[in-house]
């Protein structure tokens, strides 16, 4: 299971313009090839497209559906 980790590290993970990457922090995971699912995830979820980085922001990542455009 290479390279799997939480979405709160992840590069890929966009919250709202102010909010802070915790465990329940909700928010759109922006990874190309998964974007088109419009997937809102928690700082606690993650996958094996984990990449580690700072997080994007944007209002409207964590609406339900997320109204976000992806800003990477
Ligand atoms: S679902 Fe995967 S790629 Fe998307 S933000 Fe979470 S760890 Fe990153």
């Amino acid at each position: 299971m290479a390279n799997w980790g939480l979405c709160q590290d992840c590069k890929w993970f966009q919250i709202e313009p102010k909010a802070t990457a915790g465990e329940r922090t909700l928010g759109l995971c922006i990874e190309e090839d998964l974007q088109e699912f419009r997937l809102r995830v928690s700082g606690a979820s993650g996958c094996n497209r984990f990449t580690e980085g700072d997080v994007a922001h944007a209002k409207g990542s964590s609406s339900a559906p997320p109204t976000a455009k992806p800003q990477r």
